[in-house]
């Protein structure tokens, strides 16, 4: 499988390039990124072959369609982390919540949250392929909370990778701040910046830009990569556990095989919608994909107007802080895939200088045939994690937009699958306040308010991390980062 590039190529770039030249250096002609030159269509035959297996067997197997160029051995043991999550035999636990609103569970990995399912095996991949090339990469992340925290689980201690993290001082919740600042590897550098999370992701692009930085790396011998959502290394881990949810309805006996459903997804950076839609392109049995934002509603204006408008906009924080985006990077993949190279460059070099675009009316058509979308304000949110909390089933605040989507986005009566991105321990707060009424800002209190009221235990890795010494102490003004992060490596 070859990936070609979502701007067209400028005669300086290959047209052409593997796998794993697309995740080392993922910038490509006229600052576009790479995408699938073509996908595989898997057929019928697939999903009948993997009813009955399990989530690595179907893992490699997807895997091996794509005939990506990692060794058979790496790709094993960057699947083996999946053995580490709760349930070793099953890393993706989908439960029925209504007779035709099923709940697949995004986040029993290591760091609680969906990006585990991606960053875990990327990490792994990532490292091998720096040792095989005798190369040394610097990966710098900005996070608002959950990128950060998996991003350092997955490479530490990893050879040939460090990491540099920042974070907002007061801008994550308590548990996201601890499961940095708890990380030792000598490999780590966790950066608390006096600002918001635009502070810390500007002083990161500022970074990323710097002659004198890039210099000093180079000194080094160090190369600099950035793990974010965009690297075709962490798409591909998102479009298995789509065909596996829709697996587990037909062993559930909810689906016949063939039988289509809505898949409904909380978005932000649209990595988790993107392999849905490469999952249905592959031809997954999907009548819609359902996209769930919140009050950063970009995404439902494209979806339902065809219009993609940043100007008077700016983030506003909510409650689900993992979705507070509004320049969602992976929509170029989508129009890539629907309109071609030509007019995606237009489209998005128009949003880089105007700030915003507007797609034809037949356009609209193609986005509408596969794409439905609808927002869910916080105080909505906090009513559907209180009702579903009354009927049995406690969710997190990302999840609870997927319900407005579900009441209002549906046409046909048809099995539906939403996507949990977080368990309920990293956004405890907001949780027992939807729950209870009473606000309590601080984690701790919180999460054993919950876990008294839904007679659950407190999972140890996160009941662990307020008993960790604190070993990541640095808190910085963002004028001293590149200052600190050259002293690091
Ligand atoms: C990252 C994240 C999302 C958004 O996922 P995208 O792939 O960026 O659309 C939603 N919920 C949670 C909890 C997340 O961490």
């Amino acid at each position: 499988m070859k990936f070609i590039e979502t701007r067209g190529n400028d005669g300086q770039h290959a047209t052409h390039v593997n796998f794993s030249e697309a995740i080392l250096s993922p910038i490509s002609s006229f600052g576009g990124i790479y995408s699938p030159e073509s996908l595989p269509d898997l057929g019928h035959d697939f999903l009948q072959k993997h009813i009955d297996a399990d989530y690595k067997t179907l893992a490699r197997n997807l895997l091996a369609v794509f005939e990506i160029d990692i060794d058979a051995d790496v790709i094993e043991k960057a699947l083996s982390l999946y053995d580490e999550f709760d349930d070793s035999n099953n890393p993706v636990p989908v439960n029925k919540v209504y007779d035709d609103l099923y709940v697949s569970e995004l986040y029993h990995g290591p760091t609680r949250a969906f990006k585990d399912m991606a960053l875990q095996p990327f990490g792994v991949i990532l490292s091998a392929l720096a040792q095989k090339r005798s190369e040394n990469y610097l990966i710098l992340a900005a996070t608002s909370g959950d990128t950060g925290p998996a991003a350092l689980e997955t490479f530490k201690n990893r050879d040939n990778v460090q990491v540099a993290c920042m974070y907002p001082v007061g801008g994550t919740s308590d548990v996201q701040r601890l499961q940095m600042v708890t990380e030792d590897a000598a490999n780590l550098k966790v950066i608390g910046i006096h600002g918001d999370f635009d502070d810390a992701q500007s002083a990161l692009k500022r970074l990323l830009g710097s002659a004198t930085f890039k210099q000093k790396l180079q000194e080094k011998n160090i190369h600099l990569s950035a793990a974010n959502s965009v690297n075709f290394g962490r798409i591909i881990f998102q479009i298995i556990y789509h065909i596996h949810s829709y697996l587990e309805l037909v062993r559930q006996k909810a689906l016949n095989l063939g039988d289509r459903v809505y898949l409904n997804v909380p978005s932000g950076n649209f990595g988790n919608a993107l392999g849905g839609y490469y999952a249905l392109k592959m031809g997954l049995p999907v009548e819609k994909i359902l996209i769930a934002s919140n009050n950063n509603n970009i995404l439902t204006q494209l979806i339902k107007n065809g219009v993609y408008d940043l100007r008077d906009k700016s983030v506003i924080a909510t409650t689900s802080p993992a979705m507070d985006i509004l320049k969602s990077s992976n929509i170029e993949r989508i129009l890539f895939d629907l309109f071609g190279e030509a007019r995606t460059k237009e489209l998005m070099l128009q949003l880089d200088k105007e700030n915003h675009y507007k797609l034809t009316r037949d356009e609209l058509d193609k986005l509408q045939n596969i794409f439905v979308a609808d927002f869910c304000n916080d105080d909505e949110g906090k009513k559907y994690i209180k009702d579903v909390f009354a009927k049995g089933y406690l969710m997190d605040p990302h999840t609870a937009t997927c319900f407005k989507a579900y009441d209002t986005c549906r046409d046909k009566p048809l099995k539906t699958i939403v996507y949990s991105t977080a368990e309920w321990t990293k956004f405890s707060p907001v949780i027992a306040s939807s729950i209870t009424g009473e606000m309590d800002t601080h984690d701790i209190s919180a999460l054993k308010s919950i876990a008294r009221q839904a007679n659950i235990e407190i999972p140890a890795v996160i009941s662990d991390l307020f008993e960790k010494e604190i070993s990541q102490k640095t808190v910085i003004d963002k004028e001293h980062i590149e200052a600190e992060i050259l002293s690091f490596i």
